[in-house]
């Protein structure tokens, strides 16, 4: 029988513990798993290698995705680096340019003395990737909405492009969530997430996924998962599948939210600029609303003036916290020229529109009535 994205995040994978009936499948801490014979265990030998909390999340997270295998890892940035890591020394990868700033620093300084070399493209319009191509461009690695301009890129334009020349896709979709897209539907290889993010959604727990339904790349991240063994905990496991179960109610009110704030923030005379693709006035609003089946939570909006203005706007807000991250429950703001994109160089930045005044929030999901007014008060403030 199939059933919606909410019953789907409540009960795949849930089975009823066999041994005391308990609803939710336990915390199982054990390292080991006593075999009946030499050889002959229950599908579990050694935790690194699997158990039954991560199996249970990583069933979970696939269907959710539509995917058929998922993997989960001890971070975000893990489940990069495993990818990556599957790839021949002598690799190439196009990545679109203004990708998570992790990932951007796994790429130039890690990989790449691995002899992985990446080209970073801006990939808005898709037909910029074309003269990218090498013979060895083994992969393409996406972020859509990207960080923290929330450019849309067109993921099955890319899909297409890709395969014509024997690469796959990665889509970083966790901007996102599976609730509101699903990169496998138009054409990704495969999807990761920081699950850190929305997934667990409390702020609580540091932990990564990747889902794919090919099997020849699921086989080959399966042995790199055992074999560099960046793993998360059974605990991060458990929290997380927890945290999915209320991700559709989550992601709506999220929405809900951003939606609220960011055509509150285009009224405000203090505001330069709103970057949120729900509005109508976003460059890719048409694209997003075929792509995605909503708008997330991340908003971000340049303020008129300069530095001095943003850290009064941020140290005059008392329901949104000014800190890194996104994705919880609770709002979060941040100046990616600072603190998120402090890394990238100046030059880039520019480039990329990441200015002194650009502000990023997560959206959480307090009342929105409250959010606009601590942005109200805070804004008149500032000035
Ligand atoms: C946070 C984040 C990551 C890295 O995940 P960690 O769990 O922090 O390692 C990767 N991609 C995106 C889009 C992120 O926001």
């Amino acid at each position: 029988m199939s059933s919606g994205f909410g019953t789907r995040a409540v009960h795949a994978a849930q089975r009823p513990d066999p041994t005391t009936g308990a609803v939710i499948p336990p915390l199982s801490l054990s390292t080991t798993y006593k075999q009946s014979a030499a050889g002959e265990h229950t599908g579990f030998e050694y935790s690194r290698s699997g158990n039954p909390n991560r199996n249970n999340f990583e069933e979970a997270i696939a269907n959710l995705e539509g995917a058929k295998f998922g993997l989960a890892f001890a971070s975000g940035s893990a489940t990069t680096a495993t990818i990556v890591n599957s790839l021949e020394s002598g690799s190439h990868l196009i990545s679109v340019n203004d990708v998570y700033g992790g990932t951007y620093r796994y790429f130039t300084k890690v990989a790449a003395n691995l002899k992985i070399t990446t080209s970073f493209v801006d990939l808005s319009d898709p037909a910029n990737i074309e003269k990218h191509f090498k013979p060895n461009t083994k992969l393409v690695w996406l972020e859509t909405p990207t960080n923290p301009t929330l450019r849309v890129i067109d993921i099955k334009a890319i899909a297409d492009r890709a395969h014509a020349h024997g690469a796959k896709l990665v889509v970083d979709n966790t901007f996102m969530s599976p609730y509101f897209q699903n990169p496998i539907a138009w054409g990704a290889d495969i999807v990761i997430h920081s699950v850190t993010k929305y997934i667990n959604g409390h702020s609580d727990v540091v932990m990564g996924v990747a889902v794919t339904s090919d099997e020849e790349w699921y086989k080959k991240l399966q042995f790199m998962q055992n074999s560099l063994g960046a793993v998360p905990s059974a605990f991060d496991c458990f929290m997380a599948r927890r945290g999915l179960m209320t991700l559709e109610v989550r992601m709506q009110r999220h929405a809900e939210n951003a939606q609220a704030v960011a055509e509150y923030l285009q009224s405000n005379e203090h505001i330069e600029e709103v970057i949120y693709p729900g509005l109508p006035s976003h460059p890719n609003h048409e694209l997003a609303k075929k792509q995605q089946s909503g708008f997330g939570g991340m908003i971000s909006f340049r303020v008129k003036g300069n530095l001095d203005n943003v850290n009064k706007l941020l140290s005059n807000l008392q329901h949104i916290t000014l800190a890194e991250s996104l994705g919880g429950v609770e709002s979060l703001v941040e100046v990616p020229a600072i603190m998120t994109h402090g890394a990238v160089s100046p030059e880039d930045r520019a480039a990329l529109g990441i200015t002194d005044t650009l502000v990023r929030i997560s959206i959480g999901i307090e009342n929105k009535e409250d959010l606009i007014a601590d942005l109200e008060q805070a804004l008149a403030k500032a000035y």
